[in-house]
């Protein structure tokens, strides 16, 4: 899922307003997904140059998240009775979390899940904990809000949108988000015991 230095692109792609939202001067059936939501162009060149960690590259992301795929070697991620595994930063703390909560992070297999907080410099900044998840079911995008501005359309924030949502058209996705239901947080200590056969 990381970006690669050989896949930046040199100049960005111009976006344009059009009726409802936004859209490139000429698009191509690939720059929509299914809900007609605009995505972000980045071209495929996976293993050219150096790989930019912590940068995420939008169609593999979309695709890891899409077929619940690892998000580290894109093999299918683990899953059984109790839910698909994902790895989220920890908010134990915090009462009900992390039901309902929406992520953009795919989840993983079990050898990259045990291996990853050891090398993610962001899970060892934040604290990890795996979650198994029985319902993550597709919700929205993360991306780039544009705005309308005459003619034109103008760069606003970042934000996290469910397909839903009024906004969706004049987002410029580069994340595919699910929302998280029917979880169980595996503690820690217990990760180890519990995927071992
Ligand atoms: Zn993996």
């Amino acid at each position: 899922m990381t970006a690669w230095t050989g896949e930046d692109r040199r100049t960005a792609p111009v976006v344009i307003r059009k009726a409802n939202g936004i859209g490139y001067p000429h698009e191509n059936p690939h720059d929509r997904d299914t809900v007609g939501v605009l995505w972000a162009r980045r071209p495929l060149r996976q293993g050219a140059g150096r790989p930019r960690y912590g940068h995420v590259h939008p169609q593999r992301q979309r695709r890891a998240m899409h077929r619940l795929l690892c998000q580290i070697c894109a093999m299918p991620a683990y899953e059984d009775e109790h839910g698909t595994l994902f790895l989220l930063e920890d908010h134990r703390n915090v009462p009900g979390w992390p039901e309902d909560e929406v992520t953009a992070h795919p989840p993983l297999c079990l050898r990259c899940a045990a291996m990853s907080p050891r090398w993610c410099p962001h899970l060892r900044r934040t604290g990890a904990v795996a979650v198994q998840v029985k319902h993550p079911d597709i919700d929205g995008v993360h991306g780039l809000r544009y705005q309308p501005d005459g003619p034109l359309a103008v760069p606003d924030k970042p934000v996290t949108v469910p397909y839903d949502d009024p906004a969706v058209p004049w987002v410029l996705a580069a994340h595919l988000t699910r929302v998280l239901r029917g979880c169980t947080v595996v503690e820690p200590e217990e990760f180890a015991a519990r995927f071992t056969p």
